[in-house]
């Protein structure tokens, strides 16, 4: 047993789903012990929080497109782990798809991670991509450590990465399920899409026509039944419609291996409040009215939905056509990976939701998704990857403080609640807060636990 390398104090941290006091020992970047908050055991180095502050584990957010290479001035992985570090997300998991090469094939995944391992201020992991020509990839992406599985079933919006049908789906979850890998689906149904009128135009409500509920409702009840069929392991990303939760809840008390996530921009923004022309709120599936809104919080508090992850998608100024305001051209996706937890908290706080829910669905949760046992928890044994997090102060959203490549966001201006003061990935504070570009970058590449 040799000496602690930290401790750090807490009058309030949220360990196991609950709140209290403690003092949190680490050794070579794990959490080995956790002491009474009045008893602190001795080490080189001691953090005492400040009273404002509750010490919470490093978020984790598997859904994020970091597009390097390929599209590294959308985003690379220095600026995005950056903007991660500096809201609190200690790993993520990084997209197949908006980099050249997407990950669709083992040398491609050796090309993204040679990519990541120059600029990761966190740890990050990635995700391989089913496209209709590589079935014969996946058994050797299982093999060099991805954490599943992502496919489209309608145009991603990258030609590079083509959506399958769900006829081609169901044969890769054929091959999938066997090995017990996880696919995770962007599930809006093609039909309903192409049926709906496209969006042009600075309308809103008109884009929102353009990917109606059904869309998703379809796509959801077509994925369960391939859970079912195929007894593969199936999830859900970015969920919209409250309206498909209700087939979500009924696959699990079915007992299928079916999950679902959300988004901040799903539960803090409300498609009444969007102004026509304001194209940075463009995603999709897209931001709805507020009584699905309301449902969707409902959703995650039953336990349906399981994690809030970004969806963090960026892209430059000009493909957001901010100047014409189309919607029907602009780029979507939004690029929220620093705010996450002040959006997902401000929002929770005003409903009376609890801290401590707010971390399951952020940090545990997505861990515990894509198998990550030592990552998004305060426990012994986990990873002591650390925030110190002030909820109850305030602060104004500035788009050119935010740390990923390109300041877009539909929050500027936006009064939040809940400052991410300081991060510690494994131990070591992140240097999220030093000169850009001078610091040492410490993130380590995962793969798949076994
Ligand atoms: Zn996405």
């Amino acid at each position: 047993m040799g000496e602690l390398d930290l401790v750090v104090r807490a009058r309030r941290a949220v360990l196991e789903g609950t709140e209290r006091a403690v003092s949190v020992g680490v050794r070579d970047g794990v959490v080995v012990e956790l002491a009474a908050y009045d008893a602190p055991p001795g080490a080189r180095q001691t953090v005492e929080l400040a009273a404002d502050e509750v010490l919470l584990p490093g978020l984790v957010d598997t859904h994020v497109h970091i597009n390097e290479p390929g599209r590294t001035e959308w985003e690379g992985f220095r600026t995005a782990t950056r903007a991660a570090a500096a809201g609190g997300v200690t790993t993520l998991v990084d997209m197949p798809l908006n980099s050249i090469p997407p990950t669709t094939s083992v040398q491609a995944l050796d090309v993204k991670r040679a990519a990541a391992r120059e600029g990761a201020h966190v740890d990050v992991g990635f995700w391989g991509g089913i496209v209709p020509e590589n079935l014969d990839q996946l058994a050797g992406l299982h093999d060099a450590g991805v954490m599943g599985f992502k496919a489209f079933l309608l145009p991603s919006g990258v030609e590079e990465f083509p959506h399958v049908s769900y006829g081609q789906l169901r044969r890769a979850l054929e091959l999938l399920a066997p090995l017990g890998a996880l696919t995770v689906v962007h599930a809006e149904d093609p039909d309903v899409i192409d049926h709906a009128a496209a969006a042009t135009g600075p309308s809103y409500a008109g884009f929102l026509a353009s990917r109606p509920q059904q869309a998703e409702d379809q796509a959801v009840a077509r994925l369960v039944d391939l859970a079912r069929d195929t007894g593969a392991r199936v999830h859900v990303l970015h969920l919209s419609s409250a309206t498909a939760l209700p087939a979500v809840a009924a696959a699990q008390a079915e007992g299928l291996a079916v999950t679902a996530e959300t988004c901040p921009h799903y539960l803090g923004l409300s498609a009444e409040e969007v102004p026509d022309g304001a194209t940075p709120f463009k995603c999709c599936p897209p931001i709805r009215g507020t009584a699905n809104r309301n449902l969707l919080w409902e959703g995650l508090r039953q336990g349906v939905l399981t994690c809030v992850v970004s969806d963090h998608s960026p892209c430059t100024p000009d493909l957001k056509q901010l100047a014409t305001g189309d919607f029907g051209l602009a780029w979507g996706g939004i690029a929220s990976l620093q705010l996450g937890l002040p959006l997902v908290w401000t929002e929770a706080r005003r409903r009376a939701v609890p801290l401590t829910e707010v971390v399951q669905w952020m940090s545990r949760g997505p861990a515990d998704l894509v198998g990550l046992g030592h990552k998004g928890r305060i426990a012994a044994g986990a990873a002591a990857d650390l925030v110190a997090f002030a909820p109850d102060q305030d602060f104004t959203v500035e788009a050119d403080r935010l740390e990923h490549r390109n300041p877009v966001t539909p929050y500027a201006g936006r009064r939040l609640t809940g400052v991410v003061r300081r991060t510690w990935l494994r131990g070591t504070p992140t240097d999220s807060d030093g000169p850009r570009d001078s610091g040492e970058a410490r993130g380590r590449l995962l793969v798949r636990q076994p």
